[in-house]
């Protein structure tokens, strides 16, 4: 229902069109009409042509759930009672289920003759003797479901107190495992009102979607507790946490904010809840509907899954990601945990109240909430600068981009397995990317306008990417959907070539478009509508912006002025500038803001890589901007300096490429130092651990020395170590790791009841070089010492250093069955592939493409061809680049 459109291509020679769209933007050239490049060919929302498998003759209107779970046998009793509306008569129901039982099922007083479940479809088929007849009807049914411990559908997780091992349950559902927990339509278009009464031990908290409406005995120690009915939701965002939880709260103009940890733990949500309260107010102006639920808890897990789910009114946190201790967390923490519950929160609007209507949109969800999380914090946080500093967000989404591999932001999705992998860079930081750059071209005050339009005529509902983009040009009276269409419907990335010549005296630019692509030769070429914002250098007026579609050619001052194209860093392209324009840019380094610096760091960087520039050029960029002591441009540096180191291991060049590292990196460093000045900028305490990090890999022998001590100090005395610098230097002192260090750092870990510090001290551990010791963490991972989500990062944790990333795989490949027990559906899918993006070698991609359990369902077919090409491009560029790379070292390391 959502084909690709795929723009066919016109003649580049034909296409000289500029417009204009800023009053001041400069030359108009001729323009020739043409069909604008990805017009929108994808319709409104539409329940009945919305992409799914269940039938839509059916629809549920109200779930009323009692649940009954026993944490000790793992396995709980359901029964529920759903309002159903029937459009034509018809003598079964088709509805999602997996891996439950179904005891009984009636309509009214008519009991199902078959119940039929399908497990690879996922679904239940319930045959009734007589048809349904057209209108409400009620279906009840009662069932028993499992418990398990891979974090999706209702799981546990067992977890460390000062009182012993404690275990409490909570839920994931994204994208399609509510139908673990209830029988149900379980397809975010069937929206409807949820109400769940819960039976648990009587000490338990439990938390849902709504507040609790009542809570009686229920004997043997238990209560019943009764939740108030939900408003219009899709099923992926119902929610059941319980166990021994404590609440704090705060009011937020009537509605009640909580957070929600372990006991014990309550306080260190302090910071979450205060954020959450600002959050609250700065949303419900921005999206003109005030947050409709009475509540909204935070939930902290302290295990099961990674990062964070928007269930309405209930959302979930890995614990670290959403507490704040003051005596374990780093100050810096903070912007973390602003980020993750900015975006969660964006999700209540984006998302809980408009959903999209199947998974081929999930980027209206994902990619905006990126982007108003990222929003958010520049407005209650400017010195966060987080525009700047999320850089390298994006830079991930465009290396995905560039390659054979990618995909159109909006997507056909088939079923669940493609629907998880859909969770990607692309979704998140191209999305938001995107609408970063669609906002920067509508302004604020026209996007604001068409968001709260399109809000509020699909509040309850649901929506395409179709409906947004109208909704903005209805706003803006800009042709929002034939500029943005391009960049959702088609994948990849624009690239941008600008040269320049000499007209007595008058530069002028040329623009064109190209396809930018990384290892992917035959590339269909493509085209888009790319808002070029250009600019001089050094406070000059602002970024001009003219529309390039196809080529243009603009005139830009004196010749030999530096131009700067991409200006602050908004558009989601490259640029190639020819060679006079790049040298007058590096030239006049020191005068372009950081976000220009950056910028072009990573743009060169990325054409080295796409072997459209020798590596010279990047070097000699970087040569210039040593001392430079932004992060946002230290960390394009770092970046790409990594990336050579990981593909330089094992090789003896990999010595020059650390050396020149250290030259590098060392001058920031050596200014700021280990410990904090009391009137640093605010950006130091990230930069400093950051560059320890780095150097310490890079061999710096100074820096792993002091590592070491400030270790031992801390082991002694653990307030002797600024908490801003115990995640790296742990990790540094890990990595390098004797038999009595890695003891002392599984000691901590198994000491703690903080989940932040139990996964700084593992994850340490687990980054032992000695192989002895990697056997040994390998060996945790099959214990059940650790929730299966902090399982799969120390598995990671291992692979990703160069020396055990081969016995990691032997690992993994070894125990298999167990593991896949164990970590549930999805690791098969999803986990082998992604370890073995590690390596860089033919043999190992071969290898991948023949290992059959990666190749299993078609979620996993597509992660496993992008880990492929992800170690493709790695051989190819070793290959072909690396020795020129090499060579550059070779002679700039031999300079006096
Ligand atoms: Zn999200």
């Amino acid at each position: 229902m959502n084909p690709s459109r795929r723009p066919s291509f016109i003649d580049r020679a034909l296409s000289h069109v500029l417009q204009g769209f800023d009053p001041t933007a400069l030359v108009l050239a001729f323009v020739i009409l043409l069909a604008p490049a990805g017009a929108g060919a994808e319709p409104v929302f539409s329940f009945a042509s919305t992409p799914g498998k269940l039938p839509k003759t059916v629809v549920p209107i109200h779930y009323a759930l009692d649940l009954a779970p026993d944490l000790d046998k793992l396995t709980f009793a359901g029964s529920e009672v759903v309002d159903i509306e029937v459009m034509e008569p018809t003598g079964r129901l088709v509805l999602n289920a997996v891996d439950i039982t179904i005891h009984s099922a009636a309509i009214e007083d008519d009991a199902a003759s078959e119940i039929a479940l399908d497990a690879a479809a996922q679904t239940v088929t319930l045959v009734f003797p007589r048809p349904i007849a057209a209108g409400r009807h009620r279906l009840h049914m009662s069932y028993t479901g499992r418990i398990n411990r891979f974090g999706r559908g209702l799981f546990m997780v067992d977890y460390p107190t000062a009182d012993g091992r404690k275990r409490m349950m909570s839920s994931h559902l994204e994208p399609a495992d509510a139908r673990r927990i209830f029988p149900g339509w379980d397809e975010p278009a069937f929206k409807a009102s949820f109400a769940l009464t819960v039976t648990v031990p009587q000490e338990f908290l439990a938390v849902s979607n709504m507040p609790v409406g009542s809570e009686e005995p229920a004997g043997d120690g238990r209560k019943r507790v009764a939740f108030q009915a939900t408003p219009r939701m899709s099923s992926y965002l119902f929610v059941l946490a319980a166990g021994d939880l404590e609440r704090i709260t705060a009011d937020a103009g009537g509605v009640t904010v909580g957070v929600v940890a372990a006991r014990g733990k309550g306080q260190h949500g302090r910071y979450a809840l205060d954020t959450a309260v600002d959050l609250l107010r700065y949303y419900n102006d921005y999206f003109g509907i005030a947050y409709p639920l009475p509540k909204l808890d935070l939930i902290a897990v302290p295990g099961g899954f990674g990062g964070a789910m928007e269930n309405w009114g209930g959302i979930t946190f890995f614990e670290s990601r959403l507490l704040f201790d003051p005596a374990t967390s780093a100050g810096e923490a903070r912007r973390g945990i602003f980020g993750i519950v900015a975006h969660e929160m964006a999700h209540l609007w984006f998302g809980d109240l408009v959903t999209t209507a199947w998974w081929d949109n999930i980027w209206l969800n994902e990619g905006f909430a990126s982007w108003m999380q990222a929003k958010a914090a520049e407005a209650l946080h400017p010195d966060w600068q987080t525009w700047l500093n999320g850089n390298g967000f994006r830079q991930v989404a465009m290396s995905e981009d560039a390659r054979r591999t990618t995909h159109p932001i909006q997507q056909p999705i088939a079923n669940e397995t493609e629907a998880m992998a859909a969770f990607d860079s692309i979704t998140y930081a191209k999305g938001q990317a995107l609408i970063r750059m669609v906002e920067n071209y509508l302004g604020e005050d026209a996007f604001r306008a068409g968001i709260r339009a399109y809000m509020k005529s699909h509040a309850y509902s649901n929506a395409t990417t179709a409906d947004l983009w109208g909704a903005l040009e209805a706003a803006s009276g800009k042709p929002v959907t034939a500029i943005a269409s391009a960049y959702t419907e088609q994948g990849g990335i624009p690239l941008v070539v600008a040269t320049a010549t000499c007209v007595n005296g008058n530069q002028r630019i040329a623009l064109r478009q190209e396809r930018f692509t990384v290892h992917d030769p035959e590339a269909r070429p493509q085209r888009w509508q790319v808002p070029v914002v250009r600019g001089g250098v050094g406070g000059t007026p602002a970024g001009e912006t003219v529309l390039l579609d196809g080529a243009a050619e603009i005139a830009a001052g004196r010749c030999g002025e530096p131009v700067k194209l991409n200006l602050d860093d908004v558009g989601y392209y490259r640029v190639q500038y020819d060679d006079p324009m790049l040298a007058a840019l590096t030239r006049s380094i020191d005068r372009l803001a950081p976000a220009d610096r950056a910028n072009l760091v990573g743009d060169t960087w990325a054409l080295v890589e796409a072997g459209r520039a020798a590596p010279a050029a990047f070097f000699d960029l970087v040569d210039r901007l040593i001392g430079d002591d932004n992060r946002a441009v230290t960390e394009q540096i770092i970046r790409a300096l990594t990336r050579i180191d990981h593909l330089e291991w094992n090789r003896p060049e990999r010595a020059a490429l650390q050396a020149y590292g250290r030259a590098v990196l060392r001058p920031v460093f050596e200014r700021i130092g280990w410990d904090a000045a009391p009137s640093e900028p605010a950006d130091y305490t990230l930069l400093r651990a950051r560059l320890i990090g780095v150097l310490g890999t890079f061999g710096d022998d100074a820096i792993m020395a002091e590592a070491r001590r400030r270790f031992a100090l801390f082991v002694k005395d653990p307030t002797s170590l600024p908490t801003e610098l115990r995640g790296t230097v742990t990790n540094l002192v890990g990595r390098h790791a004797d038999r009595a260090t890695y003891d002392t750092l599984l000691a901590l870990a198994r000491k703690t009841t903080n989940t932040d510090e139990r996964v700084r001290y593992f994850s340490a551990a687990a980054s032992a070089r000695d192989p002895e010791l990697a056997r040994a963490t390998l060996a945790i991972a099959l214990t059940d010492e650790l929730p299966a989500s902090l399982v799969g990062s120390l598995i990671t944790q291992v692979a990703s250093q160069g020396e055990q990333r081969e016995l990691a795989w032997s690992f993994v490949k070894e125990n298999l069955a167990t593991l896949a027990v164990r970590q549930g559906p999805a690791f098969q899918n999803t986990f082998p592939a992604n370890l073995m993006a590690n390596f860089t070698d033919a043999a190992h991609a071969a290898e991948l493409a023949g290992f059959a359990p990666a190749q299993a369902t078609s979620g996993g077919r597509i992660v496993a061809a992008r880990s492929y090409e992800r170690i493709m491009t790695d051989a190819d560029f070793s290959a072909q680049q690396l020795p020129a790379v090499d060579e550059w070292l070779k002679r700039r390391m031999a300079r006096p």
